[in-house]
């Protein structure tokens, strides 16, 4: 590798993340502040520059100095950076520039008819792009040329490794022991939790959390920032740069404080990432499993305990007397832990979540083995929530159209929701063995378990595998009993079962 073979890959890994941070910029302001009459115009030229950062992206020249980066150089950072851009670019390199651009095309056409569809509760609407969303995914694991089948294909695009297989395995083990286990809850007595949904100014509501939570959480100005959108999500551009959202409920004050968590928690994995991956294909969460386990363990795993609100609760009552003075710390945690058959997954309580998504992941299956299709899936969710949860959706914006994910064809992304909450189980037991967990969060340092996540898990980015980051922070690969028998524990006591 001569210097000037690596002033050239320097040079195209600058121009890349230029594009990728105003691609990312873009994103974020089409989700929070751009105005919708300007959709058209704007997705026009972000289709383009989609376009232009596929061409860098895919360059000949580049790919051929990958090959060799990858295979002779001794620096193993930078084998690994350019094995990862490589293996990355081989997925897409044949996929058509003039396809590509006209599957982001589509992809904006698509989003937009799933806010129409959802707000007029038609399923219809959305359909025919829902439909075209598939059969674009379908077009371009074509051009691989992969041995893996097209659903595994999918399923690799977000958590590299995974298989079909590999997931039946986890989520029939979800089905044998949580299914009985849930039907048990729901016939013991139900946990009082009316008092939460008691009206909280949301003025109110957004100060306890930026003068009380935020701080509570570390989360630092200097490089994080929260807005406000209908769907709470994360996006960065760099460590230094990492945006959030929530939503302020009038009705349900913990929606946006579990929310607020929640995706502060993904926030802290970019920022955390070691410096030295900036700018590179190393420098984000190695896989969304990876990233979700990290959400969802500060949500749930510290969000949801008594130590946590320990150090809160006061402050909570302090902001809304009427609603919670005379409910008591031990009501307030049973009723934020409270399970219910619920319609919504952003909604569900930890025990049901994974079956939301047990229902979704089989669905994906069936639409890309041929077993299901997109005329009346509708009826087909239905029918699956009133198998599983013994639900029934009046409205399809309660029903098939509440989640954004397939608006823009990412399949395969659902089952890694459930991925990350049994991760971040088997890594709640390793931090319990290293540190007084529920001092921490008692005591107003919560950051000490963030610092266990960045050591042990954060600060690699995409530098190991997923199992490599499990074995390495907790001594054993992937393991779902960590996260069933959670579960079972936590709601055996809580519902005296
Ligand atoms: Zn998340």
């Amino acid at each position: 590798m001569t210097d000037e073979q690596l002033k050239q890959y320097n040079d195209w890994k600058f121009r890349l993340s230029a594009y990728e941070m105003a691609l990312g910029l873009i994103g974020i302001d089409k989700l929070t502040v751009a105005p919708p009459a300007g959709a058209a115009y704007r997705d026009e030229r972000t289709a383009f520059l989609s376009g232009e950062h596929f061409s860098i992206y895919t360059d000949p020249a580049n790919l051929e100095l990958l090959k060799v980066l990858k295979e002779e150089v001794e620096d193993e950072d930078i084998r690994k950076e350019a094995d990862t851009y490589y293996r990355d670019i081989m997925k897409i390199v044949s996929i058509p520039k003039a396809e590509y651009v006209a599957f982001q095309r589509a992809t904006d056409a698509s989003y937009d008819a799933w806010i129409e569809a959802k707000q007029t509760n038609e399923y219809k609407r959305f359909e025919p792009h829902l439909k075209s969303m598939i059969e674009w995914r379908r077009k371009f694991c074509s051009y691989r040329n992969s041995e893996l089948s097209l659903y595994d294909q999918l399923l690799d695009n977000y958590e590299p490794g995974m298989t079909q297989e590999a997931y039946d395995v986890f989520f029939n083990r979800i089905r044998e022991r949580l299914v009985p286990f849930i039907d048990r809850v729901s016939e013991a007595d139900a946990i009082e939790d009316a008092f939460l949904f008691q009206s909280c100014d949301t003025v109110l509501q957004k100060k306890w959390t930026e003068n009380v939570l935020l701080p509570y959480l570390r989360f630092d100005p200097d490089w994080g920032y929260q807005n406000e959108t209908e769907h709470p999500f994360t996006s960065w551009t760099c460590e230094n740069d990492c945006r959030t959202t929530t939503k302020y409920l009038e009705n349900n004050v913990v929606s946006s404080i579990f929310s607020t968590i929640h995706e502060t928690g993904h926030a802290w994995y970019e920022h955390n990432i070691d410096p030295k991956y900036d700018g590179t294909i190393l420098s984000t969460g190695v896989s969304s499993g990876m990233h979700e386990s990290q959400s969802r363990f500060c949500e749930n795993y510290l969000g949801r305990s008594l130590p946590f609100w320990e150090a809160n609760y006061p402050s909570l009552q302090k902001q809304f007397p009427k609603q919670f003075g005379s409910v008591s710390l031990l009501q307030f945690m049973n009723a934020v832990n409270a399970s219910h058959r619920s319609l919504i997954r952003t909604e569900a309580d930890e025990l049901t979540y994974p079956i939301h998504i047990l229902i979704r992941y089989e669905i994906e299956k069936g639409l890309f083995n041929g077993s299901i299709s997109t005329e009346q899936l509708d009826r087909t969710w239905d029918e699956m929530y009133q198998k599983y949860l013994g639900v029934h959706a009046s409205t399809a914006s309660e029903g098939i159209l509440q989640d954004v994910h397939w608006s823009d064809g990412s399949f395969g992304y659902f089952p890694t929701y459930a991925l990350g909450s049994a991760f971040a189980a088997q890594f709640y037991s390793a931090m319990r063995r290293d540190i007084d967990v529920d001092e921490a969060l008692r005591s107003n340092r919560y950051i000490d378990c963030i610092h266990w996540l960045k050591e042990h898990v954060q600060k690699y980015g995409a530098r190991y595998s997923a199992d490599e980051i499990l074995r390495r922070a907790t001594g054993e690969s992937f393991n779902p009993d960590y996260y069933i028998d959670y579960l079972i524990d936590k709601y055996s006591r809580l519902y005296q079962l």
